[in-house]
């Protein structure tokens, strides 16, 4: 009984110093005073848990904004603030055709950055030795013993609990690649992975936390495209973690045969590889005269340069990518009349089309979803577009300081799905 109630007590320490951490992460810089309101813990133990975070570094003093009457009686209120430069995290995004690393201190603030290009049709060993040679350099001169873990993003499918990558459509030589047993034996660090879909939805989670009172899809467009749910603060996992393939979502059974077996998946009209398709069909017509310019001179095809045309006045450039916007709408409608959120995040490479695209998927919802249900829902493009995935994997390690601890089976949370492996 007696080491139960050591157990106990050290529990309730741990959840109530989380808690405070936790409190003064989403408000900071902020009050003590509002950190008891947040956490409803009385006064004494803020003081306790603050005092002993401050003595640990994890937590400090700043001045608040200067009040005329505060300064006239010689006493202006210290505020309570993160020290994020505490701990570091390393996070890993490896895309069919780049890897990027980063290292962030623990509120994910990026102190040192790479980004290499890949052959997507590469072997899984060379690209893990450049993976874990970015990260060997990208430490540099923070000690290891500073590095609360390595968070990693992957495309396709995944063993998350074993850190497997186990199949990525567009890495054909990527099948059942140990990749966070690899990178933890060589760093010594645990290590987390995660779909890069998730990991989009986990960032936003992370940076607003008034999500809790909200449903916020994210709709992730990277060489594939992926959908994630947040639920009132939670991150909807389906069976396995096989949700999120709204790339599969079919939007026209009579359409092109798709990679996945089905006819006419919203990927057939929106991957990278259909645009660049659609835009070859375009100038074999004698269209897409500008496009074919820039292609002869040298320029590789692909959506991006596109994009660009497009936003530069093109207008042959202009209708694909109005189509595009056209049919990411007709699956955001369906998703909106689905799921009624509050609000659609439109995520991943697509910075240059912006304003662009979003407009077309907006008239597009405008006309297909149901009057009553889209009323009110904001769609916009993500922050951090690009680097977002990254970001989420650095959360997915950094979260460990913040979050209060879950029941093992808390299947829809994300957090739960630690990389057993790393521990042992
Ligand atoms: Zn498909």
């Amino acid at each position: 009984m007696a080491e139960s109630k050591i157990g106990n007590s050290e529990l309730i320490s741990t959840l109530n110093t989380r808690l405070v951490l936790q409190a003064v992460r989403v408000t900071q810089p902020t009050f003590r005073a509002e950190v008891a309101r947040r956490t409803g813990l009385k006064p004494a133990t803020i003081t306790n848990i603050v005092n002993s975070l401050i003595e640990q570094g994890m937590l400090r003093e700043v001045a608040s904004p200067v009040d005329v009457d505060e300064v006239r009686s010689g006493r202006p209120p210290l505020m309570l603030e993160v020290n994020g430069d505490v701990k570091h995290v390393l996070a890993v995004d490896l895309e069919p055709d780049r890897i990027r690393v980063a290292l962030t201190n623990a509120l994910l603030e990026e102190v040192d950055y790479r980004e290499q290009l890949i052959d997507r049709f590469s072997k899984p060993d060379p690209v893990c030795d450049r993976i874990l040679k970015l990260c060997n350099e990208i430490q540099g001169s923070i000690s290891r013993g500073n590095v609360l873990g390595v968070g990693v993003s992957l495309p396709g499918l995944i063993d998350r609990e074993r850190g497997i990558l186990i199949s990525s459509t567009n890495m054909p030589k990527w099948q059942n690649v140990p990749i966070g047993p690899i990178l933890h034996r060589h760093l010594k660090l645990p290590v987390r992975v995660e779909r890069s879909v998730r990991l989009a939805a986990l960032y936003e989670q992370w940076s607003n936390p008034h999500l809790t009172r909200q449903t916020t899809l994210i709709i992730s467009l990277r060489t594939g495209v992926g959908f994630s749910l947040i639920d009132h603060g939670q991150l909807y996992v389906g069976n396995a973690g096989l949700d999120g393939e709204i790339g599969h979502m079919v939007i026209d059974i009579t359409g092109r045969q798709c990679e996945c077996g089905s006819r006419g998946c919203l990927e057939t009209f929106v991957s990278a590889s259909a645009i660049c398709t659609h835009a070859e069909d375009l100038m074999k017509r004698g269209r897409c005269k500008l496009l074919k310019e820039r292609i002869r001179a040298g320029e590789p095809l692909t959506p991006e340069l596109i994009y660009i045309l497009a936003r530069g006045g093109d207008r042959d450039c202009g209708k694909i990518v109005a189509e595009v916007g056209r049919y990411l709408g007709i699956a955001v409608a369906n998703m909106i009349n689905l799921l009624a959120p509050h609000e659609v995040i439109i995520s991943g490479a697509i910075d240059v089309a912006d304003e662009l695209i979003l407009q077309a998927i907006q008239n597009q919802v405008n006309s297909s979803a149901l009057p009553r249900t889209r009323v009110g829902v904001i769609i916009r493009l993500a922050r951090e577009r690009e680097k977002r995935p990254l970001l989420g994997a650095a959360a997915l390690v950094a979260q460990e300081m913040f979050e209060l601890p879950k029941l093992a089976q808390g299947a829809h949370v994300l957090r739960n799905h630690q990389y057993m492996a790393a521990r042992r």
